[in-house]
């Protein structure tokens, strides 16, 4: 059944051949720059302000003559003239689909898409779905919250533009969800990592049955890092006997999900090519960086064939490592990488950045000789010349095994981040945590 099934679901795209890639995108590009000068009164403005034409922008080369539109701007754009900002570029009554995205900081963005942005929208996510192995066949429960939230009524019409059959769950309830997937046959579930540990117990209590025996084959994963520490991921299939793929990656202002993982590697495809041109640059001094093998900068998206919301050098401040580029063995010729961290919480250790998320995947990688949780304590500004790491220890970790411990985790942390870290042990659960339950991994006492 499964073998009937093309290995791309949209090869013209994802299968491009660069020389072929850079055309079309310099096409669209100059489109999108006479669209947005001519019907977005933000860009106009920007336009002006860096003195140039929308003739100016013949390739993406030429973006770096526009300045960086920010999420900041956004916010300050949507106070200003309510709800969608002077951002929008198309009549209100062309808008089709509304979302609200939350910041970190609790201030939020209306995102508005016209029915050809929805179409690009869920082409380009169920590129990333399929990549991951959702096929036609498949039953998916979807399993992200459906409020206001893009992740969940859009990577629903993702899943469902594969072909594969949708079931719409959103979040709670896991009593019903459980019965659900046996009832209706239910192979596949797509939501954050983290879930189907809470599902386990579900599972055992509410049908007597393992999480193995459910029926559940594919997993499809994203808004949390989880599945890139290789002992989480095998855990999780062992414990469901499922595939628990990476295939959810996008940044909800410019594309809702736009990279997953493939059969033949565990690192990110970018996948969102005919719709965002990708571009990396220096996330303190703005400087473009070439995206090729090992190279790190912050994500820097256009869109190139937007109606309703068109952000041209949109700063994501999520900081990407490309691992790899040209053809992968899956067809695909769109780069590979990793998420390193958000470029907001970056600290300079002696020269070297330093992500709070890297110093998780190392102490997950220690676990259960630690929790995983750990706090950055900074007394003083940048720049530093190490960090103070106050790092919770196992559950019954004895008093003799302390020294050793903290031995082993401050060779890890200068093995893995090559910084130096100041540790502190505490009992487990010691470190405050926020209102959804994470530590506080950074606390800033100046
Ligand atoms: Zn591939």
């Amino acid at each position: 059944m499964t073998t009937d099934y093309p290995a791309l679901l949209d090869p013209d795209w994802e299968a491009i051949a660069p020389a072929d890639l850079a055309r079309a995108e310099a096409e669209a590009l100059r489109k999108q720059a006479e669209y947005v000068f001519e019907a977005s009164p933000f860009y106009h403005r920007k336009f002006a302000e860096a003195g140039i034409e929308p003739e100016a922008i013949r390739s993406p080369e030429d973006l770096a003559k526009l300045p960086f539109t920010t999420k900041a701007e956004l916010r300050e754009s949507q106070e200003r003239e309510p709800p969608f900002g002077d951002f929008l570029a198309c009549d209100p009554t062309q808008v089709s689909r509304i979302h609200r995205t939350s910041g970190s900081t609790g201030q939020f963005v209306y995102t508005a898409l016209s029915a050809a942005d929805v179409d690009w929208t869920t082409r380009v996510g169920s590129r990333a779905f399929w990549a991951a192995g959702l096929r036609p066949h498949h039953r998916v429960v979807h399993c992200l919250n459906y409020q206001l939230w893009m992740g969940g009524y859009t990577d629903h019409a993702n899943l469902e533009r594969t072909g594969a059959a949708v079931m719409p769950f959103g979040v709670g309830n896991t009593k019903l969800l459980v019965r659900v997937i046996r009832d209706a046959g239910i192979d596949a579930i797509s939501g954050t990592p983290s879930y189907p540990r809470v599902l386990e117990n579900a599972v055992r209590e509410e049908l007597g049955i393992e999480p193995c025996e459910l029926g559940l084959k594919l997993g499809l994963f994203g808004g949390e890092p989880a599945l890139e520490d290789p002992a989480f991921r095998i855990h999780l299939e062992e414990t469901w006997d499922m595939r628990a793929r990476n295939a959810n990656y996008g940044v909800s202002d410019i594309l809702c999900n736009f990279a997953s993982v493939c059969d033949h590697s565990e690192d990110l495809h970018y996948l969102g090519a005919g719709a965002m041109i990708p571009q990396l640059v220096d996330p303190e001094t703005g400087e473009p960086i070439a995206i090729r093998e090992g190279a790190r900068g912050e994500l820097v998206g256009t869109s190139i064939n937007k109606q309703a919301q068109p952000l041209l050098r949109y700063r994501t401040r999520d900081v990407l490592e490309i691992t790899g580029t040209g053809p992968c063995r899956c067809g695909r010729t769109g780069f590979r990488f990793r998420v390193v961290g958000r470029a907001d919480d970056m600290l300079h250790v002696r020269g070297i950045n330093v992500f709070p998320s890297g110093i998780a995947k190392v102490l997950t990688a220690l676990r259960p000789a630690v929790t995983g949780e750990f706090q950055v304590v900074l007394d003083h500004p940048p720049p530093y010349e190490g960090l103070d790491v106050t790092v919770e220890e196992g559950e019954g970790a004895a008093e003799v095994e302390r020294p050793a411990l903290v031995a082993r985790v401050s060779q890890a942390l200068k093995a893995e981040l090559n910084f130096t870290a100041r540790l502190v042990l505490v009992p487990a659960g010691a470190i405050p945590r926020t209102e959804m339950g994470k530590a506080i991994r950074v606390k800033r006492g100046y």
